[in-house]
């Protein structure tokens, strides 16, 4: 099946979501001639002046994801906006499902003309989620989103990753009891600008509070940085069940975001992020390169297994195995 990638590539600028999960679908694909075909389609909807405020929201499972989605974007595409949501999942090969993105967990969203919600693929490695989830991500904005909300669930390395490719980055977090922090890793509440404590309501709203403020004082301690405006990063309580404070928390996500779009924060960010990508794709290339030809691949399991065996160290079996290419790379600098 051949794709009419100049077809593909104007419906997807006029906004059709069938056709931007069609995109998508390809920008996941691994076959080569896909691949060739995604990159052709990124290429015809390069367009600097469609980017969406993107947003990155990361959580453990059960602490409301998916119900804060629901409700905000219901609010931003009844105020007009256009809302795309992806998931970044790197946990969904393991468990043999994606517990992310999933339409049925967002019904009334899913409904809206307005809205685009799409799944994590049942995809590999971490890196392949990051190409994938970027490229998604500049499908959308093609198509005309004007917001992006990136949703991660809170394991591995996961939400660095997306903060890596997000505006704003929100941490969720549920009521927790007593004065301890809910062993939230120190490297998440680094990244984090907004730290939403959901479920402030009925029973839960006084724990919510206290809640709110343990993660206020640990932010404070945590962190004062140049690229921030006054009073953040902030802790703030908000229910996804009665709606409350997510106005306020929306209001404090484009507060930022206009600031940092201001005072060139953004323009930095997003220059530095398109020099890690490349780089991610350079060294996904060379990994490519090294499995791609069978020799070598064959003797790389070789120096592998007398590492592990502890027959050779690894810096140098490593070395070693880069000597033909580093040889090849000096043959094509001389000619
Ligand atoms: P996710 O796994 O992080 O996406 O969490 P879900 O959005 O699926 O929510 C997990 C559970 O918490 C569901 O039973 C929700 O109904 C409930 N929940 C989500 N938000 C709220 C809230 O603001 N208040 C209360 N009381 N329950 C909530």
């Amino acid at each position: 099946m051949s794709i009419d990638i100049e077809d593909l590539a104007a419906r997807i600028a006029a906004g059709e979501r069938r056709a931007l999960a069609r995109g998508i679908t390809l920008v996941e694909s691994t076959r080569a001639d896909h691949r060739a075909a995604a990159e052709a389609l990124l290429d015809r909807l390069a367009d600097p002046s469609r980017m969406a405020l993107r947003v990155g929201l990361s959580g453990t499972p059960g602490v409301g994801k998916s119900s804060v989605i629901e409700a905000l974007g219901l609010r931003l595409t009844g105020a007009g906006h256009r809302v795309a949501v992806l998931a970044v999942d790197p946990s969904s090969s393991r468990s043999g499902g994606s517990i992310l993105g999933d339409k049925t967990r967002m019904e009334r969203l899913s409904r809206e003309a307005r809205a685009f919600i799409r799944p994590s693929p049942a995809a590999a490695q971490l890196g392949g989620v990051a190409r994938r989830t970027r490229e998604a991500m500049m499908l959308c904005e093609a198509a005309g989103f004007d917001v992006v909300i990136v949703e991660t669930v809170g394991v591995g390395q996961s939400e660095t990753l997306v903060s890596r490719m997000t505006d704003v980055f929100l941490l969720l977090l549920a009521p927790a009891g007593g004065d301890e922090l809910q062993g939230v890793k120190r490297g998440i509440m680094e990244i984090a600008d907004l730290v939403l404590v959901n479920k402030a309501d009925g029973d839960l709203a006084a724990q919510a509070l206290r809640t709110r403020a343990d993660y206020a004082g640990a932010l404070r301690l945590m962190r004062a940085r140049d690229t921030d405006p006054e009073g953040i990063p902030a802790a703030r309580t908000i229910s996804a069940l009665t709606g409350d404070g997510l106005s306020e928390a929306w209001a404090e996500v484009e507060r930022l975001a206009a600031w940092r779009r201001e005072s060139g924060v953004t323009a930095r960010r997003r220059a530095a992020q398109a020099g890690q990508w490349f780089e991610d794709e350079l060294r996904a290339g060379i990994e490519a390169l090294l499995s791609s030809d069978r020799a070598l691949a064959a003797r790389l399991d070789e120096l592998r297994a007398r590492v592990e065996a502890g027959h050779a160290a690894p810096g140098a079996a490593a070395r070693e195995a880069l000597d033909p290419l580093m040889r090849a790379l000096d043959g094509a600098a001389e000619s």
